[in-house]
């Protein structure tokens, strides 16, 4: 695998481009407020995109009503958080306890390996994710990952 340099932001930045028109069917735009300064971590790109994909479009899947999906990307000491906040039904603390096992979908033509996956990369990047969710209140993810020295 090839471990470089990535500034968090840009990644983000390339997904949410990458999903907007698939939101939009959706009646969803996505909000991004990730600063102005590079936010170092170091990673395999291609598997950090997936993980952005992967719970992004989870949330504009969710998204029955359309609405606002709200990123937050920041530096917190030593770790770079991704906060990604949609409007949807939320979930409930028994499919919380559910989510990530493999197949585990509540979809008609659902996988349920996309949450997997994610908790696979993140954690092979010394990483962790969380879900939080009330029901009726959104679900939100917090993906967080060691902040790396800038490239010299
Ligand atoms: P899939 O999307 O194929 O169903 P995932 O592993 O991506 O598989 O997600 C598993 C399940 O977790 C989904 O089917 C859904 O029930 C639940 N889920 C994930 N993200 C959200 C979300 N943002 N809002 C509500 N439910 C979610
Ligand atoms: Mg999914």
């Amino acid at each position: 695998y090839d471990l470089t340099h990535q500034d968090t932001r840009r990644v983000l930045y390339d997904v949410v481009t990458l999903l907007e028109a698939q939101a939009a069917l959706h009646n969803t735009q996505i909000s991004v407020d990730a600063g102005v300064e590079p936010l170092w971590i170091f990673g395999v790109e291609n598997q950090i995109k997936q993980v952005f994909i992967n719970i992004l479009k989870n949330a504009i899947e969710a998204m029955i009503d359309g609405g606002t999906i709200s990123v937050v990307c920041k530096r917190e000491e030593d770790m770079v958080l991704i906060r990604i906040a949609d409007e949807g039904p939320g979930i409930s603390q028994e499919q919380l306890s559910k989510m990530g096992q493999p197949f585990y979908t509540t979809k008609d033509k659902g996988t349920g390996l996309g949450l997997m996956v994610t908790y696979k990369i993140i954690d092979n990047h010394q990483g962790t994710v969380q879900a939080h969710s009330e029901v009726g209140e959104g679900a939100v993810f917090t993906i967080s990952l060691p902040y790396a020295a800038p490239p010299a």
